[in-house]
């Protein structure tokens, strides 16, 4: 039996969020149930670590239920709450474990991390393509973005989902071939979209945005800013995909 669409489920919504200030935004972090087994892939930062936390409460679940984490890769943004999983068996690619860096480069948090977290996880390295997870799920190499990077791939009643980490971050790599950052190569990374495209998904669900097909988002995510004022008043802004911006405000 392959998995329901339904047992898919974006415990944490990615976003890409940029700001004169600098940088916002967030992974997804996407729970995938097949045959008695809990899959989360990616766990975020630790901006997201509540979130993730509630939101698999929302589920009936702790991280303790959690059975097999999958990290796309290692950059920050993706993995940095791995030390909730200490119970998960946790796989990422062989290459990732041994040659990727937290920042796309080396420096001194990534040894750091390496040794004094992930070390002390079940770490379960993945060593080939299309590594079985479970009975409908497999770790897909989609290097390029990161030098190990992995996408996942569901079996579904709808066809292929392929959760797709930050070889596609967002719908514009489809279009335009490659994603916007690459650590590593930028002719891996194409192949690697190519590689996804040529599974024919039904849906993508990605590092940084809303699940979408080849014609577009097929779930639109609100995104709420909220700057602190003055006496307990905050101005909140609300934005969605399409770019209407909407800000609601002062707001008590
Ligand atoms: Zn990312």
């Amino acid at each position: 039996m392959v998995v329901a669409y339904e047992n898919i489920v974006r415990i944490v919504k990615g976003t890409i969020l940029r700001t004169n200030y600098g940088t916002l935004g967030a992974s997804t972090s996407t729970l995938i149930y097949d045959n008695g087994k809990n899959i989360l892939v990616d766990v975020g930062h630790y901006g997201t670590r509540l979130r993730l936390e509630e939101s698999l409460k929302n589920v009936g679940l702790s991280p303790s239920d959690i059975d097999y984490v999958i990290l796309t890769h290692i950059n920050w943004d993706h993995c940095a709450n791995i030390d909730l999983f200490e119970k998960s068996e946790v796989f990422l690619h062989k290459r990732e474990l041994e040659n990727g860096n937290l920042f796309g480069k080396e420096d001194l948090a990534t040894k750091v991390f390496k040794q004094s977290l992930l070390d002390k996880m079940k770490l379960n390295p993945i060593g080939t393509d299309m590594f079985k997870v479970t009975e409908n799920v497999y770790t897909l190499n989609t290097f390029g973005h990161t030098i190990g990077h992995v996408s996942v791939l569901v079996k579904t009643e709808k066809g292929n989902v392929i959760v797709s980490g930050d070889a596609i971050p967002y719908y514009r790599t489809i279009k335009k071939g490659y994603p916007d950052i690459i650590f590593y190569d930028k002719e891996e990374a194409k192949k690697s979209v190519t590689k996804v495209k040529e599974l024919k998904p039904a849906i993508i669900i990605p590092g940084h945005s809303p699940p979408f097909n080849e014609n577009g988002y097929v779930e639109k995510d609100e995104i709420e800013i909220r700057l602190v004022g003055d006496d307990g008043e905050d101005l909140v802004f609300k934005l969605n995909r399409v770019g209407e911006g909407v800000a609601t405000g002062p707001f008590g």
